[in-house]
């Protein structure tokens, strides 16, 4: 066995903190998780750099704040900084990834690692993308789980059985990503509704989100509507618990002394909202809910301080944390290692353009007046729930003798714009993809 560690990171892609038993016992989603997480560091203040996902995961893997990395949309390519795929490809360290989502293969985010797209029904290129739309089309139609991440998860157990140390790998999990479509099983897990509640309550939860009116600024969702949807998507989580479940299982049966020497961390790029400031999703928000992430380290050689679980931490702290462990020659960044101490954590959001513009394209057409667009841009200051300070640059309203906002601007001035190396072009398979989230 080396010593050199190995690092496996799961995004479990918009799961908010507080529906995850680990955080709420209240939520019965994630019983492994909750019993993995007594061998684990539980991050009680971990807070996301952003609150989508191409923003927090350049962000993580660069240890670049969203305004440094400068990628903030489709067909741009992150700059010259190494990523930690690079950094520990150079190391010595096998780099791979498995997932599906388009924003993870747009703006070089991936770098150095050599991806796996997971897709169940991989067909060539020109056929792939119609027989891709008509399945998309009848999945919806007939509210058919999709099975994309067990596919992923299947993927990287076959590679983690075989991997050669020391190695990193990313797994990105979609599920509890909008819109919810989990199997009866799963919905019957939290709900006493039939098939029939389920159905109509997708069909509710499509017409919503798939407008981006309805997703931002205003829907007609009723209380027990949003009840359901809270319930599917709460049968998506646990959906994705059984498969971590087996991934984690399986790897520390097979391969009990790589297991050993391996630092897990799981994570969630960002919450989601349902309702709260008249929002479905995640955008033009600074709540909690979106930007409070779970994290949760699994860490048996003990490289991180048992104190830091109750510290504030961000999730672009990863990058100088594990450079630190595994040895990585890592550029200097605006991150903290998760061993030292950080006195507030700051967020950055600034919206896709190619989404914004086709929201205001739909308000436009429904008339929706121009008072409602919401912030284009905010920044935000974070120490805890109660003290925290949101900025929006085109209304900048605050008070510059408040503490945190002079905190707040002075982080925003003293970091650098990282130049792009230009743009690239999405491909269609990317921007179906995106499509079918909801983005374009
Ligand atoms: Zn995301």
């Amino acid at each position: 066995m080396t010593s050199k560690p190995n690092i496996l990171l799961f995004s479990i892609d918009s799961l908010r903190r507080d529906f995850c038993t680990v955080y709420n016992e209240s939520e019965k989603t994630t019983p492994f998780l909750s019993s993995f997480s007594n061998d684990c560091h539980v991050f009680q203040k971990a807070i996301s750099p952003s609150i989508w996902t191409l923003a927090v995961h350049t962000s993580l893997f660069t240890g670049l704040y969203p305004r440094e990395h400068s990628i903030n949309d489709k067909d741009q390519i992150l700059g010259d900084h190494p990523t930690i795929a690079e950094l520990a490809t150079k190391a010595g360290y096998t780099a791979k990834s498995f997932g599906f989502n388009g924003w993870l293969r747009q703006g070089a985010t991936l770098r150095g690692w050599e991806h796996t797209k997971t897709d169940p029904w991989p067909l060539p290129d020109g056929l792939g993308h119609y027989a891709k739309k008509i399945y998309n089309n009848l999945s919806r139609r007939t509210f058919t789980h999709k099975p994309e991440d067990e596919h992923t998860i299947s993927k990287a157990l076959d590679e983690i059985r075989e991997i050669n140390e020391p190695f990193s790998m990313f797994v990105h999990l979609q599920g509890a990503h909008y819109k919810y479509r989990p199997n009866y099983t799963a919905y019957r897990r939290f709900s006493d509704g039939g098939r029939r509640m389920m159905y109509s309550c997708s069909k509710k939860q499509q017409k919503v989100y798939n407008s981006k009116v309805g997703r931002y600024i205003q829907n007609d969702m009723t209380q027990s509507e949003r009840e359901e949807v809270l319930n599917m998507y709460r049968g998506e989580i646990s959906i994705i618990d059984d498969l971590l479940s087996d991934f984690i299982n399986t790897f520390r049966e097979q391969r009990p002394e790589e297991y050993e020497n391996t630092i897990i961390v799981l994570f969630s790029d960002h919450g989601e909202l349902f309702g709260e400031d008249g929002i479905y999703g995640h955008n033009f928000s600074m709540n909690d809910g979106l930007i409070r992430v779970p994290l949760i380290i699994y860490d048996p050689i003990n490289a991180i301080d048992e104190c830091s679980q109750e510290s504030i931490v961000q999730l672009n702290d990863l990058y100088p944390t594990l450079s630190r462990i595994c040895g990585f020659d890592a550029p200097g960044t605006n991150s903290t290692d998760l061993n030292d101490d950080r006195e507030y954590a700051f967020v950055h959001y600034e919206a896709a353009q190619s989404m914004y513009a086709n929201m205001l394209g739909e308000m436009k057409e429904k008339n929706i007046h121009k008072d409602k667009i919401p912030p284009r841009e905010l920044y935000s200051i974070w120490k805890n729930e109660n003290t925290k300070r949101v900025l929006d640059p085109n209304q900048n309203k605050l008070d510059k003798d408040d503490i945190l906002v002079s905190r707040l601007n002075d982080h925003l001035q003293s970091l650098d714009r990282l130049q792009r190396r230009g743009n690239e072009t999405a491909s269609d398979e990317v921007l179906d993809n995106l499509r079918e989230m909801g983005y374009l």
